[in-house]
């Protein structure tokens, strides 16, 4: 039941599954994140705009897991009153820095590319930076459409190491997928249960998991694993976290895929959260 590494682009390893704390208010991360840690997850996903870093610090701090052990990642909230400079920017990291209690991150995102704002290049150079400097062992992006993709690489040598976008079954992004895997950008799946509404009750979802004695949730897991996703799904009730961190012993078959695969919605229909084409 060891959750396997994936290999990012320049070299660091990321756990394939991790433990997302969105929507966990910061009084309440630092039992959630900690019953996480407790159940043997090693990697946490948090973003300044979530506003628990500090509940995640305090987790990570009392948990007595080996920095070395810990995958932490957390995000640039590049909040819409303003376009951001390289000094908002590493006042921004030392600030989720310390809130975390710790030196370095190990991922750093930026959270949303705002295209309308047009600051997206001048973050990235200033993450060029952090990364060069060890702030943040790897640093990526997140939202990023194909056209922002296209923009960074032609601006910049340092391709992002992943990619965090929505993406579950209903939403499986193709065509993101795709761009990735040429760049070398490792795809991590947000809401990758689907915000465990609706895609948890659909027959195709609970069929697969009959077969094989498992939850919806796991099936769906599974899915996103044997795709190649990076996945964290998060909850907040310690039976759903262990079960979700409980998906290394059994596998789906060509059918099983085939038959999630089968419950994508085209281009927009399945989207669940903000659209990056206009969200500010
Ligand atoms: P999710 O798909 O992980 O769904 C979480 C919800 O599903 C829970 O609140 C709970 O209601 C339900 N659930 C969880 N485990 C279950 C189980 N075993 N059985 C039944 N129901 C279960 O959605 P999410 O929280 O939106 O996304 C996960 C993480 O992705 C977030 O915590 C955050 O870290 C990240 N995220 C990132 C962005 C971004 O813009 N980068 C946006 C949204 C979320």
């Amino acid at each position: 039941n060891e959750v396997p590494a994936i290999r990012l682009n320049n070299g660091t390893l990321m756990p394939q599954l991790g433990y997302g704390v969105f929507q966990v208010p910061d009084s309440e991360a630092a039992h959630a994140v900690g019953a996480a840690l407790e159940a043997g997850y090693r990697s946490i996903d948090t973003a300044a705009a979530y506003r628990n870093e500090r509940g995640t610090g305090r987790a990570i701090a009392a948990s007595g897991v080996p920095r070395e052990e810990l995958f932490v990642t957390t995000k640039l909230w590049n909040d819409r009153s303003r376009t951001w400079r390289r000094e908002d920017v590493l006042g921004a990291l030392d600030d989720s820095l310390g809130k975390l209690g710790l030196d370095h991150l190990d991922l750093y995102l930026i959270h949303w590319p705002r295209p309308m704002r047009d600051d997206f290049l001048t973050i990235w150079k200033t993450f060029e930076e952090i990364a060069e400097s060890g702030r943040a062992r790897a640093v990526g992006v997140s939202n990023f459409r194909p056209a922002d993709l296209e923009r960074l690489g032609a601006e910049s040598p340092l391709v992002p190491a992943v990619n965090q976008i929505e993406l579950h079954p209903l939403f499986p992004q193709p065509e993101l997928r795709a761009v990735h895997a040429t760049l070398g950008i490792a795809t991590e799946a947000w809401s990758p249960l689907g915000q465990g509404k609706e895609l948890l009750t659909l027959p195709a979802v609970t069929e697969v998991a009959d077969r094989h004695g498992r939850s919806p949730a796991q099936v769906v897991l599974r899915w996103h694993l044997q795709r190649g996703n990076v996945v964290i799904p998060k909850s907040v009730t310690p039976s759903r976290i262990r079960e979700n961190l409980d998906v290394f012993g059994f596998e789906l078959d060509a059918a099983d895929l085939a038959a999630l695969d089968a419950l994508g919605r085209g281009p927009s229909a399945g989207r669940i959260g903000p659209d990056p084409a206009v969200f500010d």
